[in-house]
């Protein structure tokens, strides 16, 4: 798997494909907005019009694409994956999306003959930047054994977890749980700014505790000045809320710190910040904190 395709270069999908060609990967690169292709093609990638001639090309092509309407298009659309794909050919998609969506793709791909493995990526953009994320893998065995030389150059640990929608499944869980703990925080910073403290003083104390964790230290420091440079964009976070939550109404699991995180989220698209980053649900608990 030397020579390899990569579809979709957004925050992650560029970071990843950068680190294949640092590794020596020949890498061919397609996005739907194509001039995000050229930052690429100068560190040495080639550039293909369509999915269909990137998988035509390569026979292992990546993905990482935003939500299932795009994995599914990529794949099913017209000059999509599935034009190309064939017997020796496979096609990896690491987009955080639902299992019966990676069902779906992996029974189109199979029906062509091709292998399929879903591989969400647990970690953020600097993660991706620095190869250290963490893969969730599942579906063909033989194929997540022939990428593991690509997984090892994106992340520092990979998991096999079984079959397709495994992977889906864990990746929305530990999402549904970040979401959550990002609205907790969030509160906390408010309340702490309300009743008089200093939100400063409270990442201190949080940081020396038992709850202390990447993500606050990481995100809190900027939460406080209200900036939310995106590298989770909100309107995703929001997205793996909603897809969690059904995962839960499939399995009749009452999930209602969940529920209350995604409404958090949802407003937060409905204030115009799904672009930012997934922190800036800091502004929700201050715009109601700031109506009393
Ligand atoms: P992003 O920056 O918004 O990039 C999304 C990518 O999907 C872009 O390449 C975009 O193309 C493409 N896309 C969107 N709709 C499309 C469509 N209908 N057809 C074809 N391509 C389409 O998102 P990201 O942060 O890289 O995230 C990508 C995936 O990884 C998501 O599933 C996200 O949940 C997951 N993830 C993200 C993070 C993170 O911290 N950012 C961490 C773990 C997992 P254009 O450039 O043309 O818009």
């Amino acid at each position: 798997m030397e020579e390899v395709g990569f579809l979709g270069l957004g925050i992650m999908g560029k970071a990843m494909a950068i680190n294949l060609l640092r590794h020596g990967f020949k890498v061919t690169v397609w996005n739907r907005t194509l001039s995000k292709c050229n930052e690429l093609v100068e560190l040495g990638a080639s550039i293909a019009e369509t999915p269909a001639a990137v998988v035509k090309k390569c026979n292992s092509t990546f993905a990482m694409l935003s939500d299932p309407a795009a994995a599914l298009s990529v794949v099913f659309g017209k000059d999509g994956v599935l034009e190309e794909i064939c017997k020796g050919k496979s096609y990896i998609d690491m987009s955080t999306v639902d299992a019966e969506t990676s069902s779906r793709i992996s029974e189109g791909i199979a029906s062509k003959g091709g292998h399929f493995l879903e591989a969400p990526v647990s970690g953020s953009k600097k993660p991706a930047e620095d190869g250290q994320l963490v893969i969730l893998a599942a579906g063909d065995k033989g194929l997540y054994e022939e990428a593991l030389p690509a997984f090892d150059v994106m992340g520092k640990k990979s998991f096999f977890l079984g079959q397709v929608g495994n992977g889906a499944k864990m990746k929305l869980v530990v999402n549904m749980i970040m979401g959550s703990m990002m609205n907790a925080f969030s509160e906390g910073l408010s309340l702490a700014d309300k009743s008089g403290l200093n939100p400063q003083t409270l990442l201190d104390v949080l940081d020396l505790g038992a709850i202390a964790n990447p993500m606050f230290k990481m995100k809190g420091p900027s939460m406080i000045e209200s900036n939310y440079p995106p590298a989770f964009p909100l309107k995703h976070q929001q997205k793996d809320m909603r897809l969690a939550l059904a995962l839960g109404d499939e399995n009749a699991l009452s999930m209602p710190v969940a529920a209350a995180a995604n409404e958090a989220f949802k407003k937060g698209r409905s204030m115009g910040l799904g672009d930012a980053d997934f922190s800036a649900v800091h502004e929700v608990s201050k715009d109601s904190s700031s109506k009393n």
